[in-house]
């Protein structure tokens, strides 16, 4: 007789790989482009993600204009600590317990007043979302790697001055055919000599290579993305021995043709291989799947077991820059999941 499957929303989690604007709901997105008169494109609107083909450079840009588009309508403090509590609510529905939102300020300082004004603007709201829905909150700075190196060395320093205020990582996001990950090799040794976690993205839209430079070059402690590290065996016994995990996105995998199915997503690889796994939404507004999903995704196209699925989110446990404590509470919160 077998029994019913597990509650994927009830097992606690950790959700690591997470854009800012990218969590917002759509509703709040249409709700306020009409306070802001933005035209937002039937894409942003109709509910369905946008089909993109983020293999080809064309296919990205696209991606990137809807996302401009939608950061577009963050402009005043009430918007981004509203889009914090809605993102952080919608983690709690899904049984992440513990939260860690990348952004780059950068993108609404104009409206903020700066680039200090709009970091302390977000991190207040980190902090009052956090005590509202009693998620673990922080924050990553992402540097973008479309701008010049030396900007994401200032982003590096400021990330730093505020990592007792809910800092705790430094990444690097956009585009990986462009520029090298050595260029910000300056920007994460300041990161990491302030004791922040090293989390670039690699490994999505280009290969094996990438992953390898992110680990030489910046020392990444964890890599956004990475599933294409299943394309090198010996890179996978790499990150499996040096325990340097990958914040797999899917649902966004798919949405972006990184991958043609959700099936072709490389997770047994990944998992079989021992390389320790974050699955993350990464933009929820563009591709539709919150955390759970990414989830039921392993289940229902991989065959995860529950056994496995509770694995998976030890994991991401594990790599989060939780305190130990809270760590234990939470990997004894994924035994109760499985013995109920
Ligand atoms: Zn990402």
């Amino acid at each position: 007789m077998g029994r019913r499957p597990r509650d994927l929303r009830l097992l606690p989690k950790a959700h690591l790989h997470l854009h800012f604007t990218g969590s917002m709901r759509s509703a709040t997105l249409i709700e306020l482009a009409g306070k802001y008169g933005v035209h937002l494109p039937e894409a942003l609107t109709s509910g369905e993600p946008p089909k993109l083909s983020a293999t080809d450079e064309r296919g990205w840009f696209r991606f990137q204009r809807l996302y401009d588009i939608a950061r577009s309508c963050l402009r005043e403090p009430d918007d981004i600590r509203r889009l914090v509590r809605e993102a952080a609510e919608e983690d709690v529905r899904d049984g992440s317990r513990w939260l860690e939102i990348q952004v780059d300020p950068t993108s609404y300082a104009p409206h903020l007043g700066g680039l200090i004004p709009a970091l302390e603007v977000i991190l207040d709201a980190v902090e009052s979302a956090s005590r509202e829905t009693g998620l673990g909150l922080r924050v990553l700075v992402a540097a973008n790697r479309m701008k010049h190196p030396l900007d994401a060395r200032t982003l590096a320093r400021l990330a730093v001055r505020y990592a007792d205020r809910g800092v705790v990582g430094f990444g690097l996001s956009n585009d990986e055919r462009r520029g090298m990950a050595r260029d910000f090799d300056r920007a994460f040794a300041i990161a990491r000599d302030g004791g922040l976690l090293s989390a670039p993205h690699g490994g999505e839209l280009t290969g094996p290579s990438s992953v390898r430079d992110c680990l030489d070059d910046l020392r990444a402690a964890r890599i956004g993305h990475g599933v294409r590290a299943a394309e090198d065996p010996r890179l996978l016994g790499r990150l499996a021995e040096s325990g340097v995990t990958c914040e797999v996105c899917p649902a966004s995998n798919v949405a972006l043709g990184v991958y043609a199915k959700p099936e072709d997503v490389p997770l047994r690889t990944l998992f079989d291989a021992g390389v320790p796994m974050a699955l993350g939404a990464d933009d929820p507004l563009l591709f539709g799947a919150r955390l759970a999903a990414q989830y039921e995704l392993a289940r229902t196209h991989h065959g995860f077991t529950d056994e496995e699925l509770a694995e998976l989110a030890r994991q991401s446990i594990r790599a989060s820059a939780a305190p130990e404590g809270v760590k234990a509470e939470l990997l004894s919160g994924v035994d109760g999941w499985l013995a109920g």
